[in-house]
């Protein structure tokens, strides 16, 4: 039997880079490579990194270096991959830096480190593409780049523009998905909201019908799947309110990932961050209003240049208006290159930062927390995530994974990953729900 070349594969960042990883992945498989857990004896190691924040670009070049000493032959790629000079200053032995979407110039470093082997006899590759996700649940990418110029972000200078895909051509993948036995479909971009602004909202033909780009069409074509659907990255324009409508008809899950990052007006316009001018709390009122069981999830960012006090206070009434379900925060950091470096506005000191950080917390945990207890005595609908022998751990409507919280389910069954089971809440703690399944 002919050597199938071994891979091993590093995955860092967020969502929208593992989906990038399961490209490559899916790309190499269908070749006949291997994938390997471990970089020692791997014909070469391939690092997918992050280089959003500073200290995730400190991530990415550790996991740089422990390919190299354990293995030696590392191929560089994603968001970090748009700076190759960083990554040779501190690692002049990489074979190969490509930026993030760059899936041919991977496939082909691979190729010239360790040529594929042809065997008729290789591993199929699974239809639905090879997930780095457990089975029941995979990320599904509308889009890439954004149109928006955050002023302490560089994704568009990373990305660029935002190119959406044809809304036949993510139908199609959501299908595939769904047949292969995905249960919930995590649809992710820079700015879902947007989606097909840049096709001009060109229809597309799926199934027996043309499918405009649009948020709202999509969406609804995405719930017709008979899987949950779960909107990440929405960005509060108006015409998101024609989607809530879906979430209270039940075809898509009443959830929202919506990063507001602040609630100041003055920090926000130096923000330069999107539907800043908009009402955002009367919006959430309204969204409520049409969808009552809608949850939330946001993040902030706390010590943005120019913050004061004043600003500060701003988001913590906002909070309290807004009760959020779930909310990160996260301490600005000046990422080089950003704009935001070079709007003149002075820093906020790390323990101002610290402090505002803390105070943030405590006032979105009991928020939190609140909402979490009125869950208490309800059935609600739990995907299982890690079956257990007694209690398994599942997640709610309301909890996306990896970022929100969990549901302990007690049963008497066996419970299998990707079930959804109807379980009565009989208690809460400061993040997760407990239960007995009915
Ligand atoms: S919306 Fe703003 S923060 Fe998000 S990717 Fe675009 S520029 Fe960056």
């Amino acid at each position: 039997m002919t050597h199938q070349p071994k891979i091993s594969f590093v995955s860092l960042g967020c969502p929208k880079a593992l989906v990038d990883s399961e490209r490559i992945i899916t790309t190499l498989r269908a070749e006949g490579y291997e994938l390997v857990k471990t970089h020692e004896g791997a014909d070469a190691v391939i690092v997918n990194t992050c280089g959003f924040l500073d200290s995730a670009k400190a991530e990415s070049l550790a996991a740089i270096g422990e390919a190299l000493n354990k293995n030696g032959k590392v191929i560089v790629t994603g968001c970090m991959g748009a700076e190759p000079e960083q990554i040779r200053a501190v690692h002049a032995d990489v074979l190969a830096i490509t930026g993030p979407q760059a899936y041919e110039s991977v496939v082909s470093a691979v190729h010239a480190v360790a040529p594929p082997a042809h065997d008729p006899y290789l591993d199929l590759v699974p239809a639905q593409g090879v997930k780095l996700t457990p089975r029941h649940y995979a990320y599904l990418k509308i889009s890439e780049g954004c149109n928006n110029r955050c002023t302490f972000c560089i994704i568009p200078k990373l990305r660029g523009d935002l190119v959406s895909r044809p809304a036949a051509e993510v139908l199609r993948e959501a299908e595939k998905l769904v047949k292969a036995g995905v249960k919930e479909l995590l649809v992710i971009s820079q700015d879902t909201s947007a989606y097909g602004v840049d096709l001009k909202y060109a229809a597309s033909k799926w199934q027996d019908r043309e499918v405009r780009a649009k948020f709202l069409d999509l969406s609804r074509e995405l719930g017709s799947l008979g899987a949950w659907v779960r909107l990440h990255y929405v960005y509060p324009y108006p015409h998101v309110d024609e989607v809530i409508g879906l979430m209270a008809d039940g075809l898509v899950l009443p959830y929202l990932d919506i990063p507001f990052q602040h609630a100041s007006p003055t920090v926000l316009k130096a923000m330069r961050r999107p539907a800043a001018q908009d009402k955002t709390l009367d919006r959430i009122r309204r969204w409520r209003e049409i969808c009552p069981d809608l949850g939330i999830r946001s993040t902030f960012i706390v010590g943005f240049p120019g913050e004061t006090e004043e600003d500060f206070e701003l988001m913590l009434d906002f909070l309290k208006e807004a009760r959020l379900e779930r909310v990160g925060c996260f301490k600005y950091e000046a990422v080089k290159g950003a704009p935001a470096n070079d709007l003149g506005l002075p820093p906020v000191p790390e323990e101002v930062k610290q402090t505002r950080w803390n105070r943030f917390m405590e006032a979105q945990q009991a928020i939190s927390a609140r909402r979490l207890q009125s869950r208490v005595g309800k059935r609600l609908k739990v995907i299982v995530d890690e079956p257990g022998p007694t209690v398994s751990r599942g997640r709610s409507q309301w909890d996306a994974p990896e970022i929100d919280g969990s549901v302990y389910v007690a049963s008497r069954r066996p419970l299998r990953a990707g079930d959804i089971v109807t379980v009565k809440i009989e208690r809460a703690d400061a993040y997760d729900l407990h239960g007995i399944a009915v």
